[in-house]
């Protein structure tokens, strides 16, 4: 037998590449489980490559760190196809560990892998071509050949305990069982070695003719070991961009769950939104259905909260909408459900209530906390609520109907002096389609200028000459007589046709004045009724202007009374607007003065030179001390303003006289006269003073 030693250096160098390429292919493992199809494929492909090929080069490395007296050759071609089995075996392995398999899974990626490493290592030293034949000791081929089944079965399953393990320890994890394989393998390979007995006077027919040298060796081992860099990089690389995709695709699932948090609440409030209340009652109408219990809808809408959004601006009103969230949550149960639609829109929907009368509790409850002022900035702010009630299923079958009826029960608690509650009722609907129709009639009015105007004069309380006039609009009905402006001004501010209205009001009073210039007639002038909402529209000294030009009238002939029963939402621009006027050389003066919201606010901003007091103050100034005291402060007031101030609706002598003497210079009522049409209009304006009808005098 011949003497075989071993070179150490190779020896060290063989076991260190084997272990780094059980590191690396353990490394593709987790690339492999997280891909999909073709990448997936490739993956296996890859590490199967390099952990094969490595294997081999140690195999090869190994076999140069055989020292023995005789040189030895490869058969190339054999050479080469040892590697198949270890390729195949390895490819085989990563596939099975990484679709996580069982402890089974895990056995039978050992065995497949200790088969193919043994294999490589019996078919490779047959390329050796060894004459006479190797004798072979069975106890070590067995050894060598259990030791590759139990040692990569034992380094898989450690590796697949990294699949179950801490986090923390999956690095050590992975390097022990690098360690394990790369031991294994190596160990394969040593007792191969010390399996054989080289007969004396074998030779190698391969030698001189067949792969040999250290040369090649350490070539085979540098590509080798640049195989598994370049895998080690590849898959270091991809985890990089796999972290780099992970939180995008967290950041997307962010963004879409606050999306869709957006799509079902209210952001300033944070309370749920239409959208969510439509979904809530489609899917609890039927189950109260199914099971008889109650569902009410509550529409909720702020009295006068635009004039606080336009004069301590949306900070505040912000801030106070969301008090005013936290007062109706505290209004109702936390099974109920509050939700805000926008704007002052708030929505309550109760389940389960037990009676009527708990409703008109809990109307009572929001009417009481939700009016409670609450400071905001420094500024103590309050608004009323006013309330509409719809139950199911008696007011409506759907979420679609219920929301629209306690919108009108809503609508008529405003109708009825706001800071209530209504029930709906079926007679609202009709109203309101009454309402629609008529708007859709006044929008074909409009349009064939059938509106007419009366003039009612306006009277110097000492002399009782006319001094001027005021424009007041009228819809003839066919065979119904004159429509009031009470009925149709508030539609065409509801339906978006004021200017409309504003701009043949204006014309018919334009034609009018120049036909009396025409006639010679003594003109005063006249006054025309703006709501706020009508000087908002950016048109309306433009077209004034226009309108006055196109008759030949000066600026002095036309008077405004502007209203405020629609609230002002252009704060800004309105003001602007009224400047303009002024600076125009028009005269303006504030309607119903004493009943608008924030008449004293606006008093301060508006450049008027007049306030007219409100008939309510006028014709209860003789009867209760109230009115009395009210009415005489307004007058002080205009005077300390130097405002003039004309009192409306006077009806009496006493109310005239009693006027006069607190200090008012102007009045207008039916005391004098009524309002006239055009016709009856010029006997007035030649006449030296109006005197009181009879009928009214002693009234
Ligand atoms: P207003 O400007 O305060 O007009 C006075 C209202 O009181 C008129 O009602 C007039 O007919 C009525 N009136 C006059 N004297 C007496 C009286 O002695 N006793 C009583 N009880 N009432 C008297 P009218 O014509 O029904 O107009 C109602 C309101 O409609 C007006 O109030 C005004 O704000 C608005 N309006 C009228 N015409 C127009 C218009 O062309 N455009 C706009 N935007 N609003 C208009
Ligand atoms: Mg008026
Ligand atoms: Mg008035």
């Amino acid at each position: 037998m011949m003497a075989v030693s071993y070179n150490p250096w190779l020896v060290v160098l063989s076991i260190a590449l084997a272990a780094l390429d059980a590191y690396v292919a353990f490394s593709v493992v987790g690339r492999i489980a997280r891909s999909r199809g073709p990448a997936a494929v490739l993956w296996t492909g890859f590490g199967a490559l390099a952990m094969g090929s490595g294997v081999w080069a140690m195999h090869f490395i190994g076999m140069l760190a055989l020292e023995v007296p005789i040189p030895l050759g490869y058969d190339s071609q054999e050479t080469a196809l040892s590697s198949v089995p270890v390729i195949l075996a390895t490819g085989a392995t990563l596939w099975l560990l990484a679709r996580r398999s069982t402890h089974a899974g895990a056995v039978m990626a050992g065995v497949v892998l200790g088969l193919g490493m043994t294999s490589m290592h019996y078919l490779g030293v047959h390329a050796l071509h060894i004459r006479p034949s190797i004798a072979w000791r069975l106890p070590w081929v067995a050894a060598s050949l259990l030791l590759g089944l139990a040692g990569s079965t034992a380094a898989i399953w450690l590796h697949s305990m990294i699949w179950r393990g801490d986090r923390r320890h999956r690095w050590w994890l992975r390097v022990l069982a690098a360690l394990m394989l790369g031991g294994t393998a190596a160990g394969v390979h040593y007792l191969g070695v010390a399996a054989m007995r080289f007969p004396a006077g074998a030779v190698s027919l391969e030698a001189g003719i067949g792969l040999h040298g250290l040369g090649l060796g350490l070539t085979i081992s540098l590509v080798s070991g640049l195989l598994l860099l370049l895998t080690l990089c590849a898959s270091l690389a991809h985890r990089q961009l796999q972290r780099h995709t992970e939180a995008i695709a967290r950041e997307l699932g962010q963004a879409r769950d606050a999306l869709s948090w957006l799509a079902y609440h209210d952001e300033l409030t944070a309370l749920p939104n239409r959208a969510n209340v439509l979904d809530l009652l489609d899917r609890l109408l039927p189950l109260a259905q199914a099971e008889q219990f109650e569902v009410a809808v509550m529409f909720v809408d702020l009295d006068g909260f635009k004039s606080i959004n336009d004069t301590l601006g949306h900070d505040v009103g912000d801030e106070f909408l969301r008090s005013v969230a936290d007062a109706l949550r505290a209004s109702v149960r936390s099974r109920d459900t509050v939700a805000r639609f926008g704007g002052d829109e708030f929505v309550v929907v109760l389940e389960r209530f037990r009676s009527e009368a708990n409703l008109v509790a809990i109307c009572r409850k929001i009417l009481s906390l939700v009016s409670r002022p609450v400071t905001v900035a420094g500024h103590s702010v309050s608004a009323t609520p006013s309330i509409g009630v719809a139950m199911f299923p008696r007011d409506g079958g759907d979420a679609a109907s219920l929301l629209r009826h306690a919108d009108l029960a809503m609508y008529s608690a405003k109708e009825q002096g706001k800071a209530g509650y209504c029930f709906y009722q079926p007679r609202m609907s009709e109203l309101a389609r009454d309402r629609l129709l008529l708007s859709a009639e006044l929008r074909e009015a409009l349009q064939r200028e059938e509106i007419v105007v009366y003039y009612q004069p306006k009277v110097e309380l000492a002399s009782r000459r006319v001094i001027g006039l005021e424009a007041l609009a009228r819809w003839p009905q066919p065979g119904r007589g004159l429509l009031l402006p009470k009925i149709f001004v508030p539609l065409a501010e509801g339906s978006g046709l004021i200017g409309q209205l504003g701009q043949v009001v204006l014309r018919q009073v334009a034609r009018q004045l120049a036909q009396w210039r025409a006639r010679g007639l003594p003109l005063v002038p006249v006054a025309i009724n703006v709501s706020l909402q009508e000087i908002q529209d950016g048109h309306f000294v433009a077209a004034l202007l226009g309108t006055l030009r196109e008759f030949g009238l000066p600026h002095d002939l036309i008077e405004f009374e502007i209203t405020e029963s629609a609230a002002m939402k252009n704060a800004e621009h309105t003001l602007r607007q009224l400047r303009q006027l002024e600076a125009l050389g028009f005269r303006m003066a504030i309607d119903d003065f004493g009943t608008g919201f924030s008449s004293l606010s606006h008093l301060r901003q508006l450049p008027t030179q007049s306030i007219k007091i409100d008939q309510s103050f006028v014709q209860g100034a003789t009867r209760n001390p109230a009115d009395r005291d009210i009415t005489e402060a307004i007058i002080a007031l205009a005077r300390k303003l130097r405002l003039a101030t004309i009192a409306e609706g006077i009806e009496t002598e006493a109310q005239a006289a009693w006027l006069q003497e607190a200090g008012c210079e102007i009045g207008q009522g039916y005391l004098f006269v009524r309002p006239l049409p055009p016709e009856s209009v010029p006997a007035l304006l030649l006449q030296a003073a109006v005197h009181p009808a009879p009928d009214a005098a002693n009234g």
